[in-house]
């Protein structure tokens, strides 16, 4: 009896062991697991290289991962499938140089004087730029040991003092002005001819490109040209032990349409000329993607670059772009004119085949940016941005219940636009204030103003609140926009914040 018993307990007491022992094993693995999941989820390796694609006008719609039949764009679609599509991003302002302004300086270009375009030849005529007391993105990437690099369109002033070389970057192939003719002896002829006929300034569409100040003879149509030199930049900078941020500033599918014949030839199925031209030239911009893209995987950094892709505002439906679903395109603050197409692409980083579908501004990739790098932010800097990075890895809101503003100044009006959560709040030209729940309705068709005044009001008050925050123009896009800024008394907020 007792050795039964004896025997017993000890089958017990095994018993009691063994599973002890495999429940701890099943708990270590399983917190194993967890713990794989979360360096997964949240780790992210140090001073990745920043890959910025941006292109120039191009609607929302107008790219095979964004729902275009017409226009292949093979290497973007492989980028975007193999990463993340962000289905609400906005920049900062529906039209290039304010837009670009807000993305070297991370404020609203409202807040710094830059809420109009740099005039055409701004170098020779009026001489000014974004101020020097902003530091850019560029210089804070430099001076945290980045090999920094733009290959394009710049914009942002054309003197001296203004230029890319001076605000952080390194390596600057391209043009200084808000566009470019692409054929190189095309624009070269027509530089000779208007200098021949005397013209003091000669449109600076037809201004030899240069490289870090110098002029260069260029041969190779601009897209192309830039392509080749971001490829260039990357194997030089590969070479190197430090990390890179290019900014592949595409001036393409901007006017002038010009494209090359072999990229119409692709196209000939669509009969409208300027739809056929504007494909060809965003079909360019794809296949520098694709070769940008062998550079990065034959100089062994593809794992390693953050790739992030959009457009500085919404397409120019007079020049060929479409924004389906989105309402009216650039210059607009319905959806169409700032709400962008958007990729990031990281290797084993950011998730692939996945959709973003909360609201990102193109203001939150200063803060980012540093944050990645690791980068120290000048001291007293403001940022109307912010980092979204862990939220994004988390698919979490990083921007609830915040606003993103967008204001355009035309003919005596201002147009705005108000966007917090699913809601957005609008005022487009020489109309009265209109509610959308964007959520449910991107296109805008359905105006809730009012079945929701509260939420109609409140909206507006932020963004007057926000208006602020504005400074004067500190120039115009041309002479007669800025006289008739003060004949008309402008901004005149008052009125433009009243509902009614
Ligand atoms: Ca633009």
């Amino acid at each position: 009896m007792k050795l039964i018993k004896f025997s017993t307990l000890l089958f017990s007491l095994l018993v009691f062991i063994v599973s002890m022992v495999s429940c701890k094993t099943a708990k270590d693995k399983s917190s194993t697991v967890i713990s794989q999941k979360v360096t997964q989820t949240i780790k992210t390796p140090e001073k990745p290289n920043i890959l910025v694609i941006l292109c120039d006008d191009l609607g929302y719609s107008d790219l095979g991962f964004n729902g275009s039949k017409e226009i292949p764009t093979p290497a973007l679609d492989d980028l975007a499938k193999n990463g993340t599509i962000f289905t609400s991003a906005y920049v900062a302002h529906p039209f290039c140089g304010p837009s670009r302004a807000s993305l070297m300086t991370g404020l609203y270009a409202h807040k710094i004087g830059a809420q109009f375009n740099l005039p055409p030849n701004s170098g020779e005529t009026i001489k000014k730029g974004i101020s020097l007391e902003e530091t850019f993105i560029s210089k804070v990437l430099d001076d945290a040991g980045y090999n920094t690099g733009i290959m394009g369109k710049w914009h942002l002033g054309s003197n001296a003092e203004f230029h890319p070389n001076v605000r952080g970057f390194d390596d600057f192939y391209g043009f200084l002005g808000g566009g470019h003719n692409y054929f190189p002896e095309q624009y070269r002829a027509a530089y000779k001819r208007q200098k021949e006929s005397g013209r003091k300034i000669i449109w600076d569409y037809l201004h030899p490109l240069e490289h870090n100040g110098k002029e260069v003879r260029e041969t190779e149509y601009i897209t192309d040209a830039l392509s080749r030199e971001g490829a260039r930049f990357i194997n030089e900078a590969s070479k190197t032990k430090d990390p890179f941020f290019l900014y592949m500033s595409y001036n393409a599918p901007h006017t002038p349409l010009e494209a090359k014949e072999e990229d119409l030839k692709l196209f000939s199925h669509i009969k409208d000329k300027k739809r056929k031209t504007y494909a060809a030239m965003v079909y360019a911009v794809d296949r520098g993607v694709k070769r940008i893209v062998n550079s990065l995987k034959e100089s062994g950094q593809y794992e390693n670059t953050l790739i992030v892709f959009f457009s500085d505002n919404g397409g120019k439906t007079k020049a060929g772009a479409t924004n389906f679903p989105l309402k009216e395109g650039k210059g607009s603050t319905y959806e169409g004119g700032y709400r962008v197409p958007m990729f990031f692409h990281w290797a084993n980083v950011v998730p692939a085949g996945k959709k973003y579908n909360y609201n990102v501004s193109a203001l939150d990739f200063y803060p980012t940016f540093a944050r990645l790098a690791g980068a120290k932010l000048p001291e007293g800097k403001q940022l109307d941005g912010k980092n979204i990075w862990d939220n994004f890895l988390q698919n979490k809101d990083a921007r609830k219940d915040e606003n993103i503003y967008v204001l355009r100044h035309r003919n005596g009006f201002s147009d705005v636009g108000v966007r917090k959560n699913e809601w957005k709040a609008v005022k487009a030209y020489q109309q009265k204030w209109k509610l959308f729940n964007v959520d449910n309705d991107m296109a805008e068709s359905n105006d809730l103003s009012k079945t929701h005044p509260k939420i109609l009001n409140n909206l507006v008050k932020e963004t007057e609140v926000w208006s602020g925050t504005h400074i004067q123009p500190l120039w115009w896009h041309d002479v007669k926009t800025g006289k008739d800024w003060k004949a008309d008394n402008m901004p005149k907020f008052d009125l433009t914040f009243k509902v009614d």
